[in-house]
């Protein structure tokens, strides 16, 4: 077994033992949506917030997320609820000023390998959390964390988020196998997100519970207050109340793991 190099997460460490939550909306709508997303969560035990700021979506009439608008509005919103925050970044040029807003860097899965992107996150000074690309092999994604780990950031999480395989009934195929191995073989904390690898919100909580056995650090997931009316990904987004239930599974399943649920940042 391999030891898991900490990375922290404003003040939250992931790839200690606790399992951490990192929840909130696919993307920020309004400043009082992120509000109200942010107590709901925080409330339920999530101890980072997650929130698009910009969007990559597959079709170009699609909602590409609020973008610079949405800087204020997570600098106020962590300010207020004292929450660290994830979010995005889909080209070099937002570094800049995404770098006083966020907490962490998200690289998505569509930018595994733009490796423009991730020199330049080598750079920076906060932690990156690089998701896989739904179709990179797990070689090609640690070759793709040591750009970041090359330019002098060593604050690097990986994030499975599932596969494109022939399956095509669920979205994704979710590659649990890959987050047992890279637990055991790499120093790398590793998330796992259910939301992006089922796209089906009745899936999410049997496969993140799944994630969790299968030796995840912190598990990433989308929540919305309505999910049919979200603007991105609300088919595979947890209301309120499914996140809580989703949460008092997780407290009760991490002891038998050897395990405890992280609940207060
Ligand atoms: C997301 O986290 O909202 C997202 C776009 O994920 P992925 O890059 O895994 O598709
Ligand atoms: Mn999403």
């Amino acid at each position: 077994m391999a030891t898991t190099r900490t990375v922290k997460i404003g003040p939250v460490e992931i790839g200690g033992s606790d399992l951490v939550v990192i929840a909130g909306p696919c993307s920020i709508e309004s400043q009082q949506h992120l509000q109200d997303v942010a107590t709901a969560v925080k409330s339920r035990g999530a101890t980072i917030l997650r929130g698009g700021i910009y969007k990559l979506r597959t079709q170009p009439d699609s909602f590409q997320g609020l973008g610079h608008d949405a800087l204020k509005m997570v600098t106020e919103v962590r300010r207020q609820l004292d929450i660290p925050l994830i979010s995005e970044v889909t080209d070099p040029r937002q570094i800049s000023d995404m770098v006083d807003a966020v907490d962490a860097f998200q690289v998505g899965s569509r930018n595994m390998h733009n490796y423009e992107l991730l020199k330049e996150l080598g750079r920076t000074r906060l932690p990156v959390m690089l998701k896989r690309g739904f179709s990179g092999l797990i070689k090609e994604w640690l070759h793709a964390a040591d750009y970041i780990l090359q330019g002098g950031n060593e604050a690097v999480i990986l994030c499975e988020r599932g596969i494109r395989t022939f399956e095509t009934t669920t979205r994704n195929t979710f590659d649990l196998n890959a987050v047992a191995w890279i637990r055991q073989n790499t120093p790398f904390p590793i998330v796992a997100d259910p939301s992006h690898a089922t796209g089906d919100s009745n899936l999410v909580t049997p496969m993140a519970l799944a994630a969790a056995a299968s030796g995840a650090h912190a598990l990433m997931v989308e929540v919305h207050p309505e999910p049919i009316k979200a603007l991105s990904d609300g088919f595979q987004a947890l209301n309120y109340s499914q996140f809580e239930d989703l949460m008092n599974r997780l407290d009760r399943l991490m002891p038998a793991l050897g395990r405890n649920l992280k609940v207060k940042i």
